[in-house]
């Protein structure tokens, strides 16, 4: 058995007294089966007191019903003690009592075939987010030969090609994102062309700016009047050059450590269906938004220091991985655009 994974998963220790319990706030925590059984193993009155703490509701996309710990109103897991900000369940009964989601959290674990696994870690927790993109350093990998988590998604049918070949492949896309011979932005074109031969097509900004401002725009459902629309669209055209240069000049590292990130831990070029270059599509502009979302802030903050870039990657990986659809504006357009109108809107300088 292989797992390979970033080497900054073994540096993580969590301690929910400085991120205040982040991951115990808003999320809908399933009971996992073998969680569930070690519940109802337990004598009364504890297994009651558990159970008081839980519900069934009806999974909205298989229809079946599943057991999530109960939330208090303001959106607190029911079993987090706010005193210490520790799992009271955890402290009475053993960490085997966690969820298989909560054990696991914030490593994201696939299996990709009968022996291999990856393993990474989301930035959606304030820690690891921390540890993932201030380093100076490259991100490295290592190989271990046991998985920690519990929670982990099979990725067998996604994968398209020997797990071997995938693995290399994506280690290849890394190495060209991390080469700092070049721009973020010419590594970006250097990795779409592993994927597909671009045709010569000159940089059309007005249709880049109109693009992600509709992105932007839809994928945070925001209601905007059509003069509204204009003073968003514009602010981003005037100012995008010299902010996106103020911000490359002082931060590529942690743009350079979110796209490695961002590549290994969704499993690109197979996170979404549809193939190797509309996978990538969908990486580079996602990114895009990224820069968007930074330009916007900077006007508004009138600087982008060190802590706006890192809330800003924080709450823009929320929104694509909890938000409905977060990711579906950028999928469509993805999956709408040719290889010339792609280069011509998201690969330019
Ligand atoms: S996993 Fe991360 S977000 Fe959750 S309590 Fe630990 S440090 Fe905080």
């Amino acid at each position: 058995m292989k797992c390979i994974e970033p080497s900054y998963v073994k540096k993580f220790r969590c301690d929910g007294k400085i991120c205040g319990a982040r991951c115990c706030r808003d999320w809908r925590i399933i009971v996992d089966e073998d969680t569930y059984d070690k519940y109802s193993a337990l004598k009364n009155p504890a297994r009651d007191e558990i159970f008081r703490h839980t519900d069934w509701v009806e999974d909205e996309i298989t229809n079946v019903d599943i057991m999530v710990i109960k939330l208090r109103k303001d959106g607190v897991c029911s079993f987090l003690d706010e005193s210490d900000c520790l799992c009271s369940l955890q402290k009475k009964h053993g960490e085997e009592f966690l969820t298989a989601i909560c054990q696991s959290f914030p490593r994201v674990t696939y299996q990709l075939d009968e022996n291999f696994f990856e393993q990474s870690m989301t930035l959606t927790c304030p820690l690891a987010a921390n540890l993932i993109l201030m380093s100076n350093a490259p991100i490295t990998f290592t190989e271990s030969e046991k998985v920690t988590a519990r929670a982990i998604i099979g990725f067998k049918k996604k994968i398209t090609r020997p797990v071997e070949d995938f693995i290399n492949l994506q280690m290849q896309a890394i190495q060209i994102l991390q080469d700092r011979n070049f721009s973020i932005n010419q590594r970006l074109k250097n990795l779409c062309e592993i994927f597909a031969e671009l045709p010569p097509a000159e940089f059309d900004f007005k249709r880049h700016c109109e693009t992600l401002t509709e992105i932007f725009i839809q994928t945070y459902g925001v209601e905007l009047a059509q003069d509204k629309k204009l003073e968003l669209l514009q602010n981003y055209s005037f100012n995008r050059e010299k902010i996106l240069a103020q911000v490359y000049e002082k931060f590529s590292n942690i743009l350079e450590n979110y796209l490695v990130n961002e590549f290994f831990m969704r499993c690109y070029p197979c996170a979404y269906s549809g193939g190797d270059f509309h996978n990538i599509k969908i990486f580079v502009t996602a990114f895009r938004l990224l820069e968007f979302a930074l330009v916007l802030t900077a006007i508004a903050k009138k600087n982008v220091s060190l802590e706006e870039i890192i809330r800003l990657i924080y709450s823009v990986n929320d929104m694509i991985d909890h938000s409905q659809g977060g990711m579906e504006e950028i999928i469509d357009f993805a999956k709408n655009c040719s290889v010339e109108n792609f280069v011509r809107q998201m690969l330019g300088v």
